[in-house]
């Protein structure tokens, strides 16, 4: 059979595919969104229960939507983050194609052959929207972890009911880490929180929530291009937030008013012992000095913007409480550790695609998210043309001028349908 054709098919119905394929309507450009599931099936399949975007409603903008509800400084849970993108991808009658997995890109003389489990298309240019965290990311000495403890990824967790009776080692304090600390300590789980580098970041600051400071200040909106380290800029971790409905911080000193206790990076596991290494007060000191250095920041465009007057007076946190001697090592084979859960971070699959445009870290190669190939677009990753990229909210400006760019290059390309 011949491949249908279509000018443009965007791989992942998350919201950066979602926000791409409303620009390409306003474009009159033809198109198809390919997923393997259901619109915002990430949210739906691949988190834990408790998990609320740590990002308020109002900053859930996305082409043609602003919130209008009556909660904008809520956080919205996972089944409202479902609900909401649906939603959006009905307003915009967005082309989905549900249930249809993308198994193979490939290059033809001078358009794509995208293969699915539905048949094969034909598009002049491919976005992959197919998400930034597709895949846990789980260092190789996870293979050491005796066979009598379990062994988790985020993606696997959903409650601390799951888990042994127990302690639990958490390894990785970012967002999901914190996150999965303080759940599992509250369950009565006595937690071990294994910290490498990390962003100390508080909910709220000077009576208004950090993340209105970072839009209202423009740090958001940095563009990859001012960037003198990029490659660092993409790899940072990610906030240590919550979107709790009390507000509640989640970093180091809130978790160890709870009882947790705090190791350095977990840095081997032999002969089924956990070594970790001696960094973590100097991480913590680093990580006050990088959190007071952004208030600072926040400060001087408060004043500049003349906002000061009008807001809670600046204050500093107490630094980060690290105990003296903290342990180098842990023995999973005595009994004490009955879980450990790998909050090292994610990354993306492309498993799928075979177009030579990957570096020697597997990772595509590209420009702001247009990638080493004609035609050939990405969204959603970290820092990708903004520090917002990887945020629901950052979709759309990157939409708007990825679409503007496949447009020109559709033009420049002699035709624009497949
Ligand atoms: C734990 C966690 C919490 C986060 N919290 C927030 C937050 O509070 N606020 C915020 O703004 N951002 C948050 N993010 C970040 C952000 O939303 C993610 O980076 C998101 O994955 C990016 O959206 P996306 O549309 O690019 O990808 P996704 O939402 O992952 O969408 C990609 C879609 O592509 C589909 N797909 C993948 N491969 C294929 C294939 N081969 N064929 C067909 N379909 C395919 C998937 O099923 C999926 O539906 C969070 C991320 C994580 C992991």
């Amino acid at each position: 059979m011949r491949p249908i054709r279509t000018t443009v098919a965007i791989i992942g119905a998350g919201h950066a595919g979602l926000a791409m394929s409303r620009c390409l309507t306003e474009r009159s450009i033809d198109h198809a969104v390919f997923e393997r599931g259901e619109v915002a099936n990430s949210w739906k399949t691949e988190r834990w229960d408790s998990l609320r975007l740590l990002t308020p409603n109002w900053q859930s903008r996305l082409p043609g939507h602003a919130y209008a509800g009556n909660d904008p400084h809520g956080y919205r849970t996972m089944a409202e983050t479902v609900a909401f993108l649906q939603g959006y991808s009905r307003s915009i009658s967005a082309p989905v194609l549900a249930h249809t997995s993308v198994t193979s890109v490939r290059r033809t003389d001078d358009a794509y052959l995208v293969s699915t489990t539905q048949g094969e298309w034909r598009s002049r240019a491919v976005v992959l929207a197919s998400g930034a965290c597709n895949i846990a990311s789980v260092p190789a000495l996870a293979a050491g972890v005796p066979s009598t403890v379990a062994s988790l990824t985020p993606m696997q967790y959903r409650n601390p009911g799951q888990l042994p009776e127990g302690g639990v080692l958490v390894v990785g304090a970012s967002a999901t880490g914190v996150q999965l600390t303080d759940e599992i300590q509250r369950s009565g789980r006595p937690v071990t929180l294994a910290v490498g580098e990390h962003i100390r970041m508080p909910r709220r600051y000077r009576g208004r929530d950090i993340q209105w400071w970072m839009d209202a200040a423009g740090i958001l909106d940095q563009r990859f291009e001012e960037l003198d380290d990029l490659e660092r800029a993409r790899n940072v971790p990610s906030l240590q937030l919550a979107g709790y409905p009390d507000g509640r911080p989640v970093d180091l000193n809130a978790l160890t008013s709870l009882g947790v206790r705090l190791v350095g990076r977990l840095a081997g596991l032999r002969d089924g012992k956990a070594l970790f290494s001696g960094s973590l007060a100097n991480q913590a000191a680093l990580s006050d000095l990088k959190m007071n250095r952004l208030l600072d920041t926040i400060d001087y465009w408060a004043a500049r913007a003349g906002r000061g007057s009008a807001l809670e007076p600046p204050r500093r946190f107490a630094a980060t409480r690290i105990e003296a001697s903290p342990p180098l090592s842990l023995d999973l084979t005595r009994g004490e550790i009955r879980a450990v859960i790998w909050a090292t971070g994610y990354r993306p699959d492309y498993s799928w695609l075979h177009v030579p445009v990957f570096d020697r870290k597997g990772r595509v190669r590209h420009d702001g998210g247009v990638a080493d190939s004609p035609g050939l677009y990405l969204m959603g990753l970290q820092f990708m043309r903004r520090r917002k990229s990887a945020l629901i909210d950052g979709a759309g400006d990157d939409a708007r001028e990825l679409s503007a760019h496949l447009e020109r290059y559709l033009r420049a390309s002699g035709r624009v349908a497949a």
